[in-house]
């Protein structure tokens, strides 16, 4: 008899574990555990969809004929742990082997390593196939290579995926069409709104279940509408193909108040348990591209951002830890100020993303890296406690795709392995992309004095006091020239603006 444990996020029936295992041969264990739920303060309603889609797809694994052993959060029995359940569950059932599916996170592959030992039986861990390229295939890739770049892996999985190719070249000449994605938006576009799933009798136990356990924990539960099913995810996917992808290119960076999703998918959270198959959503946007529904610089941008981002964070994850996670090369030290959990802030920017954070579990990538990240970097804030932020609060984040973005994307923590420069900006980018400086008790405009937006001043402020680090950097070149233009009576005045900024976080006054 073999064991195969199956974990939140991997919640997909063709599960390379469950293809090679047989049915009456073998039981499936499933745990939700207080290690895991406790291990960062995750967000209620990502507890609510992981527990639900977890128990969703332990029905449906029993329905097509797979023996379960479920173990509930509030199941009395419950040992609280992996290590304390498998050991259980080897005692009980006597399995021949624990055969499972790469773990996505560090962490949880070195428990799965250690329980052959512990428990006297085999353990196989077998490749996630759900995945385009390997982790020993983005080794190969990197190995020799001076710099890892995003770019450069991209092509190779279009090669390798042959998606918008034709023969070798790419569809429409080029292999990125980002210039063409840098659209405002605005309140008079037509916004089509992201499809609603209402809880079932199984969503709905689970959300009572999360409001009893963790009263006082970050996030709101209700709504609850996010698909939790694979049948779900899939209507979820068909809808943002018809009604959203035309407009994901133009509005991709743009972000407008009351508007929490604009043209995004919002398929992340789906995608990462194992709900959706991101290759064959990748050949459905493209099908979309080719029955001219919609437009190449939509399609490239959204099917980039699968198997050029998404699979690009995970080579470099698996190819850097456990080293990564200690990573602080800009020794960023100040702890993460209270306004990233209660949104109280004037900066009406942070504060209008920290509390849809709160809503929903849910920012896009720009509110992400251009706001909450933004700030925290320019701020000098530890990227160690903005990662545990980050994996907390989204329903999307797991460790493998989470720390990279915000240690690597976002903090510069890594020292450009991931990106070739830090994304720090100032109030002007926000301005640019946003509506959020018009309703906001700071000026994007000023630098300096009360009204000053803080961004401004922290930006040059973030520049000056990493220049032995980043002043060689040649995309930080035109800045650095800028910052040296002035007048040293404004880079007096700028510094001395920063410092009162910092002064007016520690007491909780930005
Ligand atoms: P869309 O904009 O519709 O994009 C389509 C899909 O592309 C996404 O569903 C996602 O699967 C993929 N994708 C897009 N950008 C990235 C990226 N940079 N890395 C990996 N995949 C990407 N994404 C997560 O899935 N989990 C996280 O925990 C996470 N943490 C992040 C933290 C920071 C600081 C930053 C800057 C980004 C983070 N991202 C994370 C990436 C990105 O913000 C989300 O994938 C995206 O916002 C999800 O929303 P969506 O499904 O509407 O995406
Ligand atoms: Fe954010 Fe500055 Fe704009 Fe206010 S003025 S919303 S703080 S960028």
């Amino acid at each position: 008899m073999q064991l195969l444990p199956i974990f939140a996020d991997q919640l997909s029936h063709g599960l390379v574990s469950l293809a090679g295992g047989s049915k009456s041969q073998s039981t499936i264990v499933m745990m939700e555990v207080a290690a895991e739920a406790d291990a960062v303060w995750h967000h209620r309603k990502k507890l609510v969809f992981l527990f639900s889609a977890m128990r969703h797809f332990a029905a449906e694994l029993e329905e097509n004929g797979w023996r379960v052993r479920y173990v509930k959060l509030d199941d009395p029995q419950n040992l609280g742990s992996f290590d304390a359940e498998i050991a259980r569950a080897v005692q009980e059932l006597k399995p021949e082997r624990i055969v499972l599916t790469e773990p996505g996170e560090w962490r949880v592959e070195q428990m799965a390593l250690g329980w052959a030992n512990a428990f006297g039986v085999p353990v196989d861990i077998l490749p996630d196939t759900r995945f385009l390229c390997s982790r020993t295939e983005f080794a190969d890739w990197a190995h020799g290579r001076k710099e890892l770049r995003m770019d450069f892996f991209y092509r190779e999985m279009r090669r390798k995926s042959g998606l918008l190719m034709e023969g070798d070249k790419p569809v429409g000449g080029q292999w990125n069409f980002d210039h063409d994605n840098r659209k405002p938006a605005s309140q008079d576009l037509f916004m089509p709104k992201i499809p609603q799933f209402a809880p079932d009798e199984i969503t709905t136990e689970v959300m009572a279940m999360v409001e009893a356990r963790f009263p006082g924990r970050f996030g709101d539960i209700d709504p609850f509408t996010f698909p939790v099913t694979a049948q779900s995810a899939r209507e979820a996917a068909a809808d943002f193909i018809e009604k959203r992808l035309s407009g994901f290119g133009d509005y991709q960076d743009a972000m407008l108040s009351g508007e929490d999703y604009l043209y995004h998918s919002v398929l992340s959270p789906a995608i990462n348990a194992g709900l959706l198959d991101p290759l064959m959503l990748c050949r459905a946007a493209e099908a979309a591209y080719t029955a001219g529904k919609a437009p190449l610089n939509a399609v490239e941008g959204f099917i980039r951002q699968i198997i050029g981002w998404r699979e690009y964070v995970r080579g470099v994850y698996w190819l850097k830890m456990p080293k990564y996670a200690q990573m602080n090369v800009l020794g960023a030290k100040r702890p993460l100020p209270g306004l990233y959990w209660d949104g109280e802030t004037r900066m009406n920017c942070v504060a209008s993303v920290v509390r849809q954070t709160q809503r929903t579990a849910y920012a896009h990538h720009i509110q992400r890296l251009m706001v909450t990240g933004n700030f925290a970097l320019l701020a000098g804030i530890d990227p160690h406690a903005l990662h545990e932020w980050y994996l907390a609060v989204y329903a999307d984040a797991f460790e493998w795709v989470e720390m990279p973005n915000t240690m690597g994307m976002s903090q510069f923590a890594d020292g450009g392995i991931l990106g070739s420069k830090p994304y720090a900006a100032s109030g002007a980018y926000i301005n640019k992309m946003s509506d959020y400086c018009s309703n906001c008790a700071y000026d994007p405009k000023q630098r300096t004095g009360k009204r000053a937006c803080p961004f401004n001043a922290l930006y040059w402020d973030f520049l000056e006091r990493n220049r032995t680090t980043l002043a060689a950097n040649r995309r930080l070149a035109m800045p650095y020239a800028t910052w040296r233009k002035m007048s040293e009576t404004d880079r007096t005045a700028i510094l001395e603006q920063a410092r009162l900024v910092f002064h007016r976080l520690e007491a909780g006054e930005v």
